[in-house]
């Protein structure tokens, strides 16, 4: 009998040529456009499939996972894995991968654009110019916060939330503006205190401390609104928040507010809680700078990311130990063993 891969959305084709060369039945579900199936059609073909190919925000939960317990793995196409019920996969011996360090740099480079653009206020400065309402001098002033040590030559404070591998790439993008690095990750403690010019500092003070904030934690029940309101209350006024991790690990709600009342001094924001919803009040600050969830988006990296995904769902059809699970302990579990 054949086994199947299932790709329920438009996958790069470098990773739909990896696919190809392993003669693999493979069968593609998605809209003309690349619209993801509704959740009754992704069932309804995860029951006739091996092996599943998510995309990194479509929802695997366990109303799908369920619908097909003789599933061999979920090879999902992203670092995070949030979007998948990894504790139900988990007990029906189903394997789970992702697709890390292909996309750390490029996630990196986005959190420090995000971070500039926030800072320096460069969306609304171009709609400006765009718009035609720039009429030259004595006009409207776009002014920012410094990044770098700025006219009085202080040097700004960095607090990095998650120091895995995006934070550690941030981090290093920081080291040109001369900004002095703290960092809280309670798993990476010694390798904080291992890091030339980095510090660990508890959430509270991370926070107090920090000029700019940035968010590179997974998703997880421990994370899950991690800064709250008592959290961005700490915040400095002057201080900027950045979020490429995942909307949830921020109380939106509880942002906006503070956005509002100018209690910080901007967010910018590349995830959402519901996305692609937006809190109410969110769009209509003039302190923010939002994106469409766009952190590994360049054509290279979503390629790479592809090919890693459709190496790993390969693996799993031959029996092969795949790279990057992230629930290794079905591997060698009896139910995984029997498929
Ligand atoms: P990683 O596993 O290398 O790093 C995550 C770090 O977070 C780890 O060091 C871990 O110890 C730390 N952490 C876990 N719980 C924590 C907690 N409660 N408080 C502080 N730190 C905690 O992962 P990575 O490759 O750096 O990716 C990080 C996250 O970035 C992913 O999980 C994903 O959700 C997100 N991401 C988003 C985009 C995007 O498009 N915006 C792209 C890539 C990754």
């Amino acid at each position: 009998m054949t086994r199947k891969i299932l790709v329920p959305w438009a996958m790069p084709e470098k990773g739909k040529e990896v696919l190809k060369k392993s003669k693999s039945e493979v069968r593609y579900l998605h809209g003309p456009k690349g619209e993801l199936p509704t959740l009754e059609e992704l069932i309804q073909a995860v029951c006739q499939a091996d092996v599943l190919i998510p995309r990194g925000t479509q929802p695997v939960p366990q109303e799908v996972i369920l619908s097909n317990p003789n599933l061999l793995g979920i090879a999902n196409y992203g670092v995070g894995y949030d979007n998948i019920d990894i504790a139900t996969a988990t007990q029906l011996g189903i394997l789970v991968t992702n697709t890390p360090g292909v996309l750390t740099e490029t996630t990196a480079d986005l959190a420090w654009a995000l971070l500039m653009a926030t800072a320096r206020k460069i969306p609304q400065a171009c709609d400006f110019v765009l718009s035609g309402q720039w009429k030259g001098p004595g006009g409207k002033v776009f002014m920012g916060q410094d990044i770098g040590p700025g006219g009085s030559n202080k040097p700004k404070t960095l607090g990095i939330i998650g120091f895995g591998r995006i934070g550690q790439a941030v981090m290093r993008r920081s080291r040109g503006f001369k900004m002095k690095v703290v960092a809280y990750d309670p798993l990476m403690k010694e390798t904080i205190g291992k890091t030339r010019g980095v510090e660990y500092r508890g959430l509270a003070q991370l926070l107090k401390e920090s000029d700019f904030v940035t968010l590179h934690c997974p998703l997880t029940k421990e994370t899950h609104h991690l800064i709250g309101k008592r959290d961005l209350d700490r915040m400095k006024p002057t201080a900027i928040l950045i979020n490429t991790s995942r909307g949830s690990i921020v109380d939106e709600k509880a942002l906006v507010s503070t956005l509002q009342k100018g209690r910080i001094a901007g967010a910018g924001l590349d995830v959402y809680e519901e996305e692609p919803e937006l809190s109410p009040g969110l769009s209509q600050l003039e302190n923010v700078v939002l994106l469409p969830h766009i952190g590994s988006a360049t054509q290279d990296t979503r390629e790479q990311m592809a090919v890693v995904a459709a190496r790993n769902a390969i693996a799993m059809l031959r029996g092969k130990k795949p790279l990057n699970i992230v629930n290794p302990e079905v591997f060698h579990s009896t139910k995984y063993l029997q498929k």
